[in-house]
């Protein structure tokens, strides 16, 4: 049960007035999630803030900085009713003249804002244009009473398309103010130590600033706030590890038999460290301890079937396995590759996704109850209380590059003792996989299968456009098949999914009907329509936004094109690289970028062309953010989290973890005054499922 203290947290965004059901809709995308909360509010931090404390005369205005002019206003000059002048407004005070232009905006608007012989204050961006002082769409107009509510410093958050810094700032600031003060969870000595605030005041000064530096993502409050996302993230790994200690695991014996049927049946065979990860895990099945363990291993390098062949071994010992995808495109992917081998073996496996529906799902539900169905493959629909298997043996949860221990709680509860592997497509850098996951066992896939071709990596500057079509042109009229990766705009879906069409319009004039489009705002089924269309090379060139950065499977496909590859991390250029050099034939893979490069994009697009090591890549990527450039997005480059950052908080993960640890060691049941507050932490970062097993416990 969550305290009662958080509800109005956990309460809907439409509770707050003027957020009807478009605000609601904006929102919901903005914080990833159906019903957006306010406490999915609360953790939307600013990335940066400005300052409107520079109050100058106009003679004193430093042009191109923001600041807060008190003025007298003189006269409007609306803009012709015709042509794309602006509507200018001319004001003064003791020291000098300014103008205000207002482009597109109702003249009646603009002189109610600034009444003519009145006095103001406007707060903006002054630039000087010839000559002469102006500032264009002011950000704040106010009188005096205005002025004495306006945020000297005023926070800026990540947006999405058609959701204004205002709104954001204002559910945010709302979420603080349903922020009860709450019980200390961090160790006094530390806290002390650190000069932490608590908790409310922390998030008081991160949306609420007061200085500038009071946002900084290494600074006090900051900080103090990705300690408190590690250490529940810990706590929840470590509850999750002693809950599975507490319960004795099962041994599951077999031979071998569907195993090296399975193996009879590949057209190939499996890489030696495919070979010692299957192993490790038949060594782990069959052990009586209960295994929770990691599968690492670069987009390509052959995970799945590992996990095929740990499935066939508790199947054999009369058991089932369960293979859960993020996503639904994987999950049928998936079920597409593993069909002929577990046919080879005499295995039934079915699917299970949001998409299978009546009767038929409750068919499938009924043999999953009674065995008939040996193997499930799904997505998070297989965590509905009505999904229950016979004996689920095995659980492999393929992450890709999301992460969540309460995923993986869910599915283990589904079955006596279950045996756990967690796959990642995100190569952890080895400095960090112990303070990620923990202590657990960790296999890795560090070959890529043989008979791959190492792929060609070219960096060529946007104003080259014409010639990479050229290019690609030909190639597809030589039988290839070509991924063209959108730019990530900016972190809207609305933007990126704009800028997908308008290339593909451009591209469909080259290529005609050859032409697919592929992008995260089509339903599901669309999807997986354009994405056959393109693996059956009906529509050789595939024009994507990132959704195909996660683990689709078209061998066939040799050329990816990554358009405003500087604006990707090191991380997603590699898992976007990883679409082709799937099959027999030589890739290539073209970041297109927009020149002059900065340092860091210089450095990135340097190492693509270097290496394709995900591993190495991994730790340039963590030695990079260490350079603290921010992509201007939320990524906070450690996956799954909101708040913390590898590079910036990485002490605090170290200590998060010995401090979990210790937690656990002391106080098990978390009953003490300090476990009730870290009980606390963990609702409030949805780590509950780890509260749940200790009331079960
Ligand atoms: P991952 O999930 O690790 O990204 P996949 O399991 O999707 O990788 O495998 C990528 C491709 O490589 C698949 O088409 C698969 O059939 C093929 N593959 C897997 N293992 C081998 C192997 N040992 N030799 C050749 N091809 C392999
Ligand atoms: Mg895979």
């Amino acid at each position: 049960m969550r305290p009662p203290l958080l509800n109005p947290l956990f309460a809907g965004l439409k509770g707050l007035s003027g957020i009807g059901p478009k605000f609601q809709a904006l929102f919901a995308r903005l914080f990833g999630r159906d019903e957006p909360r306010f406490v999915d509010a609360l953790f939307h931090l600013p990335h940066s803030a400005i300052d409107r404390r520079a109050r100058p005369k106009l003679r004193d205005v430093q042009p191109d900085t923001i600041v807060t002019v008190e003025v007298h206003i003189d006269k409007h000059k609306p803009a012709p009713p015709r042509g794309r002048a602006p509507h200018r407004v001319l004001a003064h005070d003791e020291t000098n003249d300014i103008e205000f232009a207002f482009f597109g905006m109702p003249r009646e608007r603009i002189e109610k804002m600034l009444p003519v012989g009145e006095k103001r204050f406007v707060s903006g961006k002054a630039i000087l244009y010839d000559g002469r002082l102006q500032m264009t769409h002011p950000d704040r107009v106010v009188d005096e009473a205005g002025l004495a509510k306006l945020a000297a410093v005023e926070p800026v958050y990540p947006l999405t398309e058609g959701l204004s810094n205002a709104m954001v700032r204002r559910a945010c600031a709302a979420a603080c103010d349903k922020l009860s003060e709450l019980p200390e969870w961090i160790d006094g000595a530390f806290l002390k130590a650190k000069q932490f605030r608590g908790f409310r005041a922390s998030l008081e000064h991160l949306h609420k600033p007061q200085e500038l530096e009071d946002i900084q993502p290494a600074g006090l409050y900051r900080s103090r706030l990705a300690f408190d996302e590690l250490l529940a993230h810990q706590l929840a790994l470590a509850l999750v590890r002693s809950d599975m200690k507490r319960e004795p695991g099962r041994a599951h014996y077999a031979e071998g038999l569907l195993r090296a049927k399975i193996e009879a049946a590949l057209p190939f065979s499996l890489t030696a460290s495919q070979q010692r990860a299957a192993d490790e895990i038949v060594r782990d099945l069959t052990s009586d301890d209960r295994m929770l363990r990691l599968l690492q291993g670069d987009v390509g390098s052959g995970k799945t079937l590992v996990a095929l062949l740990a499935a066939a071994h508790v199947i054999e010992s009369g058991r089932q396995a369960a293979i859960m995808a993020p996503t639904e495109v994987l999950a049928r992917q998936h079920l597409a590759r593993i069909t002929p081998l577990v046919q080879a073996a005499g295995i039934r496996v079915e699917i299970l996704t949001g998409r299978e529906r009546g009767a038929s799902r409750n068919a499938l539900l009924r043999d999953l109850a009674f065995g008939g169905v040996q193997l499930l493959v799904g997505t998070h629909a297989v965590f509905q209380d009505d999904v229950v298997f016979s004996d689920l043996a095995l659980a492999v949860v393929d992450e890709q590059h999301r992460f969540g221990v309460h995923q993986r709680l869910a599915l283990a509860d589904k079955g006596i003792a279950t045996d756990v592997l967690v796959m990642t497509a995100t190569p952890i850098p080895r400095t960090l996989v112990l303070t990620y996951f923990g202590d657990m066992e960790v296999s890795e896939l560090r070959e890529k299968p043989a008979g791959r071709q190492p792929i060609e990596t070219v960096a060529v500057a946007l104003d080259r456009l014409d010639e990479v079509v050229e290019a690609v042109r030909r190639a597809i009229d030589g039988g290839a098949r070509a991924y063209w990766i959108c730019p990530l705009v900016e972190e809207s879906e609305e933007v990126d999914f704009a800028a997908a069409e308008a290339r593909f319009a451009h591209l469909q004039e080259f290529f005609g009907a050859r032409t697919g489009l592929v992008h995260g705002k089509m339903k599901a089924a669309d999807k997986d329509e354009a994405m056959e269309r393109f693996a059956s090379g009906n529509t050789p060139l595939l024009v994507a936004t990132t959704v195909v950065e996660v683990g689709v499977d078209v061998p066939e496909a040799t050329i990816i094109v990554i358009e405003h590859a500087e604006r990707f991390g090191l991380a997603q250029l590699d898992q976007l690289r990883g679409r082709v050099g799937r099959g027999k034939d030589k890739s290539t893979c073209l970041l297109l970028y927009r020149a002059p490069l900065g340092p860091t994009a210089k450095r990135r697009i340097e190492i693509m062309r270097e290496t394709e090591d995900g591993f190495r890549i991994a730790e340039e990527d963590l030695a990079l953010r260490g350079e603290g450039e921010v992509l201007g997005t939320r990524q906070s480059g450690l996956p799954g989290f909101r708040v913390a950052d590898a590079s910036m908080h990485r002490d605090l993960l170290e200590t998060a973890r010995k401090d979990a640890a210790l937690i656990v060691t002391n106080d098990p049941m978390l009953q003490s005054p300090r476990g009730e507050a870290l009980r606390m932490l963990l609702h409030l970062f949805e780590r509950e499922d780890a509260v749940r097993l200790l009331d079960a416990g």
